[in-house]
C-alpha cells in the first residue's frame, strides 16, 4: 500500500505518498502508542467528520497524550486531503503516534505525529447482493476487561485481537469473526458493531467494554426512527438462536447482513433491508452502479 500516487497529510503539511515514513525506533510500533480513525468520503464529503476528529483526540487522551491539532484543524487537513487526491467515494485514515526521541517504556518526551491518508473506495454491491449474508465464526480471543485495557479508544494495540481473529476465520473460509467479551457476552466482530433482530425488535451489546461505534449510534437512530424498538443489554451467545436476522455496522462495513455466526443462521430480511436502504439515503449513496463504477475509474 505503500507505493502508490497521491499525497499523504503529515504533521501539518502534504507530503508525497512514496514519502510518507517514520523511523523503526518509533514508539508506536515498539509499544502500541498509537490511535487511528477509519472514514467514508461519500459524494467528496466525509460522513460524520468531525465526529471522528474528536473521536481521534478522545483515543490519544486515553492513551495519555495530546494530540497536537484541534478537531476543527483535523476536519480542515482531512478535507484538504480528500480534495488534493480527488476523492469522491473513499476511505479515510488518520493516525496518531508517539516518536522515535526515546526508547523505552517510559516515552513522556516523544513527539506526537499526526497523518492522513485517503484512497478511493467505491461501493459495487447492491442492496439485493448484500442481502445474501456473510459468514462469521466466533473467535477464541476475547474483548478484554476495561480494567485491563482502555477499551474505549480506538487504539492499534486492540486491534491484535482483531487482526488474529480475522486471519483465523479467512483461513477457515469465514468472512470474519465475531468476539465474545471477557465475561463470555457477545461483543463485537473485528471491525463492526453486531445486531440482532429477535421478535420485531432489534437487540444489541451495551458497549461497555468495546468501541460504541459513530455508525452503530446512526444506524439505531434510524431504526427508531423506522419505529423499531431497540434494546441494549447484555446478550449471552445462546441467545443468538433466538435472533431472525443479524447484522453488522461500521464505516467500513456500513449495515452488513450477516448470514451465520458459528452454529446459527440467520435470514436477512425486511430489517437488514430497511436499514440498508436508510443508511445508503442518509450517507447520500445512489444504487447506481455504472457511476460508482466511473467514479473508481477517474
Ligand atoms: N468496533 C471495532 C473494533 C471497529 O474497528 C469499528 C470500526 N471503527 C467499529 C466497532 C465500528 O465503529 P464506527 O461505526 O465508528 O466505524
Amino acid at each position: 500500500f505503500d507505493d502508490r500516487d497521491g499525497v499523504i497529510w503529515y504533521d501539518g503539511q502534504m507530503v508525497d505518498w512514496r514519502d510518507a515514513k517514520l523511523h523503526v525506533l518509533s514508539h508506536a510500533l515498539h509499544y502500541a502508542s498509537c490511535v487511528f480513525e477509519g472514514e467514508r468520503v461519500y459524494g467528496g464529503k466525509v460522513f460524520k467528520l468531525t465526529e471522528h476528529s474528536e473521536r481521534l483526540i478522545a483515543s490519544g487522551k486515553e492513551l495519555g497524550f495530546d494530540v497536537p491539532f484541534t478537531a476543527e484543524e483535523l476536519d480542515r487537513a482531512t478535507l484538504e486531503t480528500v480534495q488534493a487526491n480527488n476523492i469522491v467515494d473513499g476511505y479515510v485514515r488518520p493516525v496518531a503516534w508517539r516518536g522515535s526521541e526515546m526508547m523505552g517504556v517510559a516515552a513522556q518526551k516523544t513527539k506526537i505525529h499526526v497523518a492522513i491518508a485517503c484512497w478511493p473506495w467505491p461501493s459495487y454491491f447492491s442492496p439485493e447482493a448484500r442481502l445474501a449474508g456473510i459468514r462469521l465464526m466466533l473467535s477464541d480471543w476475547r474483548r478484554p476487561d476495561p480494567r485491563t485495557a482502555p477499551v474505549k479508544s480506538k487504539a492499534a494495540g486492540l486491534y491484535m485481537i482483531c487482526t488474529l481473529s480475522k486471519h483465523k476465520a479467512e483461513n477457515l473460509g469465514f468472512d470474519d469473526a465475531l468476539l465474545l467479551d471477557w465475561r463470555g457476552q457477545v461483543a463485537e466482530a473485528t471491525g463492526a458493531n453486531v445486531f440482532f433482530v429477535m421478535n420485531g425488535e432489534i437487540h444489541t451489546p451495551t458497549p461497555d467494554c468495546f468501541l460504541d461505534g459513530i455508525t452503530r449510534r446512526t444506524v439505531i437512530e434510524l431504526a427508531k426512527k423506522r419505529g423499531y424498538t431497540v434494546v441494549e443489554r447484555v446478550i449471552m451467545p445462546e441467545e443468538m438462536a433466538n435472533a431472525q436476522e443479524c447484522f453488522l455496522t461500521g464505516t467500513a462495513a456500513e449495515v452488513t447482513p450477516v448470514r451465520q455466526i458459528g452454529d446459527y443462521t440467520f435470514t436477512p430480511g425486511d430489517v437488514c433491508k430497511a436499514l440498508i436502504e436508510d443508511y445508503d439515503a442518509l450517507v447520500g449513496r445512489t444504487h447506481d452502479l455504472a457511476a460508482a463504477a466511473r467514479n473508481s475509474a477517474a
